[in-house]
């Protein structure tokens, strides 16, 4: 149990950002009403829910705000002043918010790693030996991306100096994971600290698809409709694809 003024601000901070998200367009739950679709992850696992900070973090005003909290929170760990020469961002959504951030932090360089094919990054920045970089993700739930994107960076500048933090404006998954071996993460909004968690199922064991909601495979492809769906269980959603 947190109990210091703090963790008390941290926590109502974070309430906050999670609810402004929330109100905002950023999350979807499934109704219960057979009508509405599920989702079927990345994972490949179906799920009641979806979060997407794409649409939310292109607001300028929720993009600015949710930088801001970022540096609050990383300033409870980096060293004071804290010199990041720095800031990184993974493809593609973690770009500007990375980008908001270090104009924040008075960082000398902000960049970002670029795909290379399916999962391999790569990074085409040269930095000057023992530069101090701090990587910035937009939405991690394994911190398998962030660790690919140092990995990228080291390739190309074996003497940089990644820091041992990670700043995301949210996570899925604890501070520390096994995908990330770098460093740790430092959230915005911490899904697991809000005990915010949303059901995974394997197909043959998924409640709704027994109740007979079809699977949405392109979540983000029409994420208003489907959002509209959600208050409005019989409404359209055009371009949905389903699985067979
Ligand atoms: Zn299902």
């Amino acid at each position: 149990m947190k109990t210091s003024p703090d963790s008390w601000r941290y926590q109502v901070g974070i309430q906050n950002e999670w609810q402004n998200l929330e109100q905002n367009g950023g999350v979807w739950r499934h109704t219960g009403d057979a009508r509405t679709p599920h989702v079927v992850l990345r994972s490949g696992l179906h799920s009641n829910g979806f979060i997407d900070t794409l649409q939310y973090l292109s607001v300028v005003s929720n993009l600015t705000r949710a930088a801001d909290s970022q540096v609050a929170e990383l300033l409870k760990v980096l060293d004071l002043p804290a010199r990041v020469d720095w800031v990184v961002g993974s493809p593609m959504a973690g770009i500007p918010f990375a980008t908001a951030v270090g104009i924040r932090l008075n960082a000398k360089h902000v960049g970002f790693t670029e795909k290379k094919g399916n999962t391999d990054l790569v990074c085409r920045f040269d930095m000057q030996p023992g530069a101090r970089v701090l990587h910035i993700e937009e939405m991690s739930t394994t911190g398998g991306t962030p660790q690919r994107s140092i990995n990228a960076v080291l390739a190309k500048n074996p003497d940089a100096q990644i820091l041992p933090y990670v700043g995301a404006f949210l996570t899925r998954c604890s501070r520390k994971v096994p995908d990330l071996t770098s460093a740790e993460f430092v959230p915005v909004i911490d899904l697991t600290t809000l005990d915010v968690s949303f059901g995974q199922w394997r197909a043959a064991e998924c409640p709704l698809c027994a109740m007979g909601s079809k699977v949405l495979t392109n979540p983000k492809k029409v994420w208003w409709s489907l959002l509209k769906n959600m208050h409005n269980p019989g409404s359209p959603i055009p371009d949905a694809e389903y699985a067979p």
